[in-house]
């Protein structure tokens, strides 16, 4: 009954252009714009980069695996991607992120989730965690919130106290992408050895941009004896 008046006193409103929504999180021109950036075969069957980052069409696909993925050892099995990582997503992420739009992130989790297939159905779905200290800052972990819909999807429970972030490192935003493997080292614990010994671990995050941390995290976590699978929300779409 509340939440009928307040509809009516505050209509509901998108929260990437403002507009009065009806029905849903985002209006259906900011839904349709989110929708065109979604990442959809061929795409490398381990990084989940879309093919036509290179320039091939669909008729005609060299390879199952990038060139990345041909010349380098990847800490996990498969790693996929919703969204290209540009336009309308990035603005999203960001309200969810740093404007505090947590309803937002729940319904972008269940689109990234439902749209999304793995080789293997995982045991557990363990979200890239925040160092304390930054999460105290933030309130809330966004990772967390996207790793809640893809358990739910799968039908698994989330793990997010055997996987800890045990330094705080500086914002990787303006390094190199070596300086951000070096930075990063050694950031992730497992603190249960037996956590996640011969498990499919799900690691949930937001963004894959150059991939550093995700690959550090999916390092610790195959120390552990885990297998690794990768679901961002969005990436980039070079390696
Ligand atoms: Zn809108
Ligand atoms: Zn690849």
């Amino acid at each position: 009954m509340l939440s009928y008046f307040l509809d009516i006193i505050f209509p509901p409103v998108c929260p990437l252009c403002r507009v009065m929504v009806m029905d849903g999180i985002l209006c259906p021109k900011c839904r349709g714009k989110l929708l065109s950036k979604r990442i959809t075969p061929p795409f490398c069957a381990l990084c989940g980069i879309p093919f036509i980052a290179y320039g091939c069409d669909r008729a005609n696909i060299p390879t199952r695996l990038c060139g990345s993925c041909i010349t380098e050892k990847k800490p996990f099995k498969e790693a996929r991607s919703a969204f290209a990582y540009e336009g309308a997503i990035v603005d999203a992420i960001h309200r969810f992120k740093y404007n505090g739009a947590v309803e937002l992130a729940g319904y972008l989790g269940r689109l990234a989730s439902d749209g999304t297939e793995f080789s293997a159905r995982p045991d557990v779905v363990v979200p890239v965690p925040l160092h304390k200290k930054r999460l105290r800052r933030r309130g809330f972990n966004q990772s967390l919130l996207l790793a809640r819909e893809a358990a739910k999807k799968f039908s698994v429970k989330v793990d997010c106290l055997n996987l800890k972030r045990v330094r705080d490192t500086d914002a990787q935003a303006n390094l190199k992408l070596k300086e951000r493997e070096d930075n990063i080292k050694g950031a992730f614990a497992v603190t249960d050895g037996k956590a996640f010994g011969n498990k499919t671990v799900l690691l949930v995050d937001d963004v894959f941009t150059t991939g550093a941390t995700i690959r550090e995290c999916a390092r610790t976590l195959e120390r552990a004896g885990a297998e690794v699978q990768v679901l961002t929300l969005a990436r980039t779409l070079i390696n």
